[in-house]
């Protein structure tokens, strides 16, 4: 049934561990996936340990980076990455480090609003030290605070509403020279999300070696723009359903063993 390129696993937001996520995509019936957590390579190796249990089932080691440009996120693939690379490492820590302080100033604005939160009810959501404001939304529907994540996001945590707080982050220039340092491609993820379509020209421009063209909130009609910005500018193209667990159909989206054989083709080429 092919590749789902674009997963979450309990090391960043995700719902389930990397053991549960290989389990439940062999139910699925995919042939293989890549694991891509936010900011972090920490659950591969489980998951590739429990791949070898089934015969042929492939498990690409991959990342998803939040960078930014101009103000806007910008999520950035990385694939077939050296995620045992130290240079690598270095910088999850330590976008490890500023993710915890920047939790613990939102949690800050969240308390100055009379919402009664603390960085336990936090960690409780977070179990790898690798926190996102998706385990800030869940503590707060915990407490009752609001109904789902997306409220929780509208009103107080996305970039510019009153409990947003900056942490580091990589530009998009710097992300894609470490993917290609750790020997891997770079992909743009979820283009069709972009607000600033100028941003597509600039990660081009910048190197980017493919689109993730095929995403599950993509439209047809976005879907096939993306195939022919690929096309007319000769990048390879990826696809996934963005699975988190609470959110996603594991292989909604996904590519088949042509886009792999791809991808493999032109890692020689980066
Ligand atoms: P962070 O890692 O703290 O930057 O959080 C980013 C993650 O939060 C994204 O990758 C999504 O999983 C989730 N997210 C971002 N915006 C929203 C939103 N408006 N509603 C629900 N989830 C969101
Ligand atoms: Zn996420
Ligand atoms: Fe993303
Ligand atoms: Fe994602």
């Amino acid at each position: 049934m092919g590749f789902d390129l674009h997963t979450h696993t309990n090391f960043s937001d995700g719902i389930l561990s990397p053991v549960e996520l290989v389990d439940l995509s062999i139910k699925s019936g995919l042939e293989g996936i890549a694991i891509t957590d936010h900011d972090t390579v920490l659950g591969i190796d489980d998951a590739i340990k429990q791949s070898k249990k089934y015969f042929d089932f492939i498990v690409i080691p991959g990342i998803e980076f939040g960078s930014v440009h101009n103000n806007e996120e910008v999520h950035i693939l990385g694939y077939f990455i050296d995620y045992k690379n130290d240079l690598l490492l270095e910088t999850i820590k330590k976008l490890h480090e500023s993710r915890y302080e920047r939790a613990i100033k939102m949690i800050k604005k969240l308390v100055n609003l009379n919402i009664d939160l603390s960085i336990e009810d936090v960690l409780k959501h977070s179990s790898k030290d690798n926190i996102g404001r998706p385990h800030i939304a869940r503590a707060m529907i915990e407490k009752g605070y609001v109904k789902n994540v997306s409220e929780a996001f509208d009103i107080y945590l996305d970039r510019g509403k009153i409990a947003y707080v900056d942490r580091y982050q990589l530009s998009v220039e710097d992300t894609i020279k470490l993917i290609h340092f750790t020997g891997g491609i770079a992909s743009l993820a979820h283009p069709g999300l972009l607000k600033d379509k100028l941003i597509i020209e600039y990660c081009i421009r910048n190197g980017i070696d493919a689109i993730e063209a095929k995403y599950t909130m993509h439209s047809d009609d976005e879907k096939e723009l993306y195939i022919n910005i690929a096309r007319k500018n000769n990048l390879l193209i990826t696809g996934g359903s963005d699975f988190h667990g609470d959110r996603g159909v594991l292989g909604d989206s996904f590519v088949d063993l042509k886009e792999i054989n791809d991808l493999r083709g032109r890692l020689k080429n980066v």
